[in-house]
């Protein structure tokens, strides 16, 4: 196979198709830029939906992965190894918290994050057994399990996949007397997007976060922040709560965690709420293995100095002057975001999300829609502004302004 079209018709053949991805296939990629089979170039404005914000090929993290490839991968949580103990620990302080539970990929923390709620409600809250409610915002998106799709309200993710897991109480996200109507003795968390990613990058009013954080501390509920896709580094800030200066009792991490080497996720949270688990109770065979670990230290290592982070704010300022713009031209109906991070309500007189991925790929460029209308523009933190700039103009192209 040598043509990109031998390589989708055979893609086709042989997967099932829970995907609709754009017509292109990769060889390499470094940086902010993929090549495919053809030898033709791309700039990635989608960063793997935040999970290579440090970008394709990072130095730091191969040589981290190449270097723990020669000592050990894998162990299984069945003995100790000598990366678990510092990556546990540097996550907790990159997070100001003090207990970490490694998992692989976001769904599997978000159900960890899920089954810590409900014990900690059992257990130290003191809930009467099976009665503990999660409150959760329309419109989320927290992965593909059977229980975080009982929860969502998009019927693509949903319809035909129940019987539904119980104890979830959906409201309007943004709302805070909505939410506030339905928190009750039996609430145990409210498990929130700081900025809902899949939803097209809504951003919740000001002051909702720090609103949402009141309320869960007055009526002692955890408020989990699901940071998978907002978190490390994407908004300008290491957490996107941390705009509203707001620090959540839990943080859900993963995508970016990985150094988009290797699936990495995660919980940190308290010692009150972590400490409630006991061996046995949960787990992960791969949850926190030598080689996830070891290219996670360097993500923490990256993320430390807060560098990376800056220039996101910077560039993401950029990002929304360069894009604001569209709105005012008739080209989109709306643009959203925070930092290197936006959502672009393309005006249906341009076409719709999908053609517009479409031409934009014809043009040298990778995005992706969500919902119909919106396209998605995530590069990885380390484009350079030129880049960004040239990516930049080939949106303005396609929108025709
Ligand atoms: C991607 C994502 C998830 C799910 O992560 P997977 O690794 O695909 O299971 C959960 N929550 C948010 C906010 C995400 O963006």
């Amino acid at each position: 196979m040598t043509s990109p079209e031998e390589f989708l018709a055979a893609a086709e053949a042989h997967s099932a198709h829970n995907y609709h991805p754009l017509p292109v296939v990769v060889a390499t990629a470094e940086g902010a830029w993929m090549t495919d089979v053809a030898g033709r170039r791309y700039l990635d404005m989608l960063a793997g939906y935040s999970a290579l914000n440090f970008g394709h090929g990072n130095r730091r993290l191969l040589d981290a992965a190449r270097a723990q490839l020669e000592r050990v991968t894998l162990t299984s949580r069945a003995f100790h190894h000598d990366r678990f103990a510092d990556f546990c620990a540097q996550l907790a302080e990159l997070c100001g918290m003090e207990l970490v539970l490694p998992m692989n990929t976001g769904a599997e923390a978000v159900e960890t994050a899920i089954k810590t709620a409900r014990k900690w409600g059992y257990r130290v809250k003191g809930v009467r057994d099976g009665r503990a409610k999660i409150v959760v915002a329309d419109n989320n998106f927290h992965g593909r399990t059977t229980t975080i799709v009982s929860f969502s309200t998009d019927p693509e993710a949903r319809d035909d996949f129940g019987p539904y897991t119980p104890g979830f109480a959906i409201v309007p996200y943004g709302d805070l007397a909505a939410l506030e109507a339905v928190v009750d003795d039996d609430t145990v968390a409210v498990l929130l997007e700081p900025i809902q990613g899949e939803a097209g990058v809504l951003v919740p009013p000001p002051g909702y976060l720090a609103g949402v954080r009141a309320l869960t501390r007055a009526r002692n509920v955890l408020f989990i922040a699901d940071e998978i896709q907002s978190g490390l580094g994407r908004t300008g800030r290491t957490f996107a709560c941390e705009h509203e200066g707001v620090v959540p009792d839990m943080y859900v991490l993963g995508k970016a965690l990985g150094g988009g080497v290797v699936p990495v996720s995660a919980v940190v949270s308290s010692r009150e709420v972590l400490g409630v688990f006991r061996p046995g109770e949960h787990g992960s065979t791969f949850g926190g293995n030598p080689l996830a670990c070891a290219v996670a230290l360097e993500v923490i290592a990256i993320l430390r100095t807060g560098e990376l982070q800056q220039r996101a704010a910077e560039l993401g300022d950029h990002l929304h002057r360069e894009l604001a713009p569209l709105v005012e031209r008739g080209a989109a109906d709306a643009v959203r975001g925070r930092g290197l991070w936006a959502g672009v309500d393309v005006n249906p007189s341009r076409g719709d999300g999908r053609t517009v991925s479409e031409r934009l790929l014809a043009r040298g460029v990778l995005v992706k829609d969500t919902h119909g209308a919106t396209i998605r523009i995530a590069p990885p933190l380390v484009i350079s502004r030129e880049d960004l700039d040239w990516g930049l103009e080939r949106v303005r192209e396609v929108l025709g302004v």
